[in-house]
């Protein structure tokens, strides 16, 4: 559904209304980052103040699969997430999610016996070379050492990309992981557990 935006919509003589009463999506994120920026309204969703300020054209926002409302944002994302199984959940469901997935893969793989263990859960490195984290930036783990590029970088010359190896160490539950893998800032990194620790 779209709504025609009743303050921006024509240059000649100026909007017709001011931008706080227009409900269109854009008008209704300036409004919301505004009173954000003057620190009125910290808190509210986006999608709750679009029904609070215009109830007859969006619905009360509802709930995610996992139980609980999306979660509040900077601004920047949907608040949710979706999981392997289609199923919406919050951030902090999502991060729980990735743990538990990493704490399975260590418990397989140092039964088996193996030097290296089984491929990790997708994490990503952060842009600054110093955490590996979950898709939306929270912390999972430690980078500690940041080695020489990675092979595959060469081979595309194309690839500007700067993958390259590195080790990282993250507390799941009772257990001090270590790992090693390869990425890139900003990138997913394909890891691998080295240790765990309980
Ligand atoms: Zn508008
Ligand atoms: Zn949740």
């Amino acid at each position: 559904m779209t709504i025609e935006c009743k303050a921006n919509n024509g240059t000649n003589g100026g909007s017709k209304v001011a931008f706080w009463l227009c409900p269109c999506l854009e008008c209704t994120r300036m409004d919301w980052d505004q009173r954000r920026e003057a620190g009125i309204g910290y808190g509210v969703r986006l999608d709750e103040f679009r029904n609070m300020m215009f109830p007859d054209r969006y619905p009360k926002p509802e709930l995610l699969d996992c139980g609980h409302e999306p979660t509040v944002t900077d601004g920047i994302g949907t608040g949710s997430a979706v999981g392997d199984d289609d199923m919406t959940m919050c951030y902090n469901c999502a991060k729980v999610e990735v743990v538990d997935a990493i704490l399975n893969a260590t418990v397989e793989s140092f039964n088996n016996g193996k030097q290296y263990g089984n491929p990790l859960p997708v994490m990503y490195v952060s842009s600054d070379w110093q955490r590996l984290t979950t898709w939306d930036g929270q912390n999972l783990a430690r980078i500690g050492w940041v080695g020489k590029r990675h092979n595959f970088a060469a081979r595309y010359s194309d690839d500007k990309l700067e993958r390259r190896f590195f080790n990282a160490v993250g507390i799941f539950g009772a257990d001090t992981v270590y790992m090693t893998g390869v990425g890139a800032p900003g990138e997913y990194a394909v890891c691998r557990t080295m240790k765990v620790v309980t």
